[in-house]
């Protein structure tokens, strides 16, 4: 929002809220159940991690490449994502395990 008229606007759908009766409430804690359970890597391909990377390694695209493998369990879909999606690019051997990618959100936060 960059404006007032945003701002209304986006305000105004609040005009009618009704809270999530108990029904609704369970089916979203159902949800959320079912995806903690899931054997995945919980990225959003949010790129927060990429900039500091001195290998230029595209962290979120192997993740997806990765969560693939353990969702589906298919290593040959896995393996052919991975290649698609870090054809010319770096790997993650050229990884070297420097932690910036572990740090990087820090650099988004205000001081
Ligand atoms: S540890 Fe360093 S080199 Fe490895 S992915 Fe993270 S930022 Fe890149």
């Amino acid at each position: 929002m960059s404006t007032i008229d945003q701002l209304n606007d986006n305000v105004s759908y609040m005009d009618d809220f009704q809270p999530l009766n108990s029904d609704e409430i369970n089916t979203i804690k159902k949800a959320q159940d079912i995806m903690r359970a899931l054997d995945s890597i919980a990225c959003t391909a949010c790129h927060y991690c990429t900039p500091g990377c001195p290998q230029q390694i595209p962290i979120p695209e192997i993740f997806e490449a990765m969560n693939r493998k353990l969702l589906f369990h298919d290593d040959e879909a896995a393996l052919k994502r991975y290649h698609q999606k870090t054809n010319g690019k770096s790997k993650a051997k050229d990884c070297i395990a420097c932690g910036q990618c572990k740090f990087a959100f820090r650099s988004i936060l205000p001081s």
